[in-house]
């Protein structure tokens, strides 16, 4: 690992099978619609899950929780601790300070 900083820039090529991405969603994801999902998808459905509860309870549409698109780098790189997580795009300081621990707890495989 170098330890570049990743932007929020979309992807323009599929980060598995490395081919050119042509739709918006797939720019967004980083990877074809086609390509396998490199991360565990049953635990992007539990952070999914908690997202759509949590924006209930505070009232706000999903996509103020987290987009999709981080969730499922939330999946794949799974932080263990807030720094981690403090590195995954789309994971600010305010978001970290209101969604931290929620999302640490479904990581960790605890029931919210
Ligand atoms: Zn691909």
């Amino acid at each position: 690992m170098t330890g570049t900083t990743s932007r929020n820039r979309k992807a323009r090529h599929c980060r598995e099978c490395g081919g050119a991405l042509a739709s918006p969603s797939e720019k967004k994801i980083g990877r074809c619609a086609d390509c396998p999902a490199s991360y565990d998808e049953a635990l992007f459905e539990r952070l999914r899950e908690w997202r759509s509860a949590r924006a209930a309870d505070d009232s706000v549409p999903a996509f103020v929780v987290f987009t999709d698109a981080t969730l499922q780098l939330i999946a794949e790189h799974r932080p263990a601790d807030e720094r981690e997580l403090l590195r995954i795009s789309g994971v600010g300081s305010s978001k970290l300070a209101k969604y931290g621990d929620d999302v640490l707890a479904v990581l960790a495989g605890k029931e919210i």
